[in-house]
């Protein structure tokens, strides 16, 4: 996707903090944090968000989860606890139309938008 911001990520024309990469999934450090710990895990395909998801790339959401883990137990948050959210759709708070999966912790967790 020409004009998709995680897509150039990927591509490397927009400068991340990366923490994980491999052939299909791409982890960085969100932005603008909502806490100690947050990183966004993408797949390097470009899909929408969750109702983009298909039989086809079921193995790959399933891989998601494994960085997930990994980066959860390497940043230290993952005895204590932390959070993985993605937000589908404008009334579902997506601002970036590139699935992604905020991996949050760090802190003790309340609400987030
Ligand atoms: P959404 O609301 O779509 O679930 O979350 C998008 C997230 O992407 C936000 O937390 C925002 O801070 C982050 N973000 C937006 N643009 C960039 C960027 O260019 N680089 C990084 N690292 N994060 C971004």
């Amino acid at each position: 996707m020409e004009d998709c911001i995680f897509c150039k990520i990927v591509r490397k024309e927009i400068p991340s903090q990366v923490v994980y990469e491999d052939d299909r999934v791409l982890a960085f450090k969100d932005i603008n944090p909502l806490a100690p710990v947050h990183i966004l895990i993408i797949p390097k395909e470009h899909l929408t968000n969750v109702l983009d998801i298909h039989e086809d790339n079921v193995d790959l959401i399933g891989h998601i989860h494994l960085v997930a883990n990994k980066i959860a137990r390497d940043t230290g948050i993952a005895e204590k606890g932390f959070r993985i959210v993605t937000n589908c759709n404008k009334e579902g708070g997506q601002i970036i139309f590139h699935l992604h999966y905020h991996l949050i912790g760090g802190e003790e967790l309340r609400n987030f938008a």
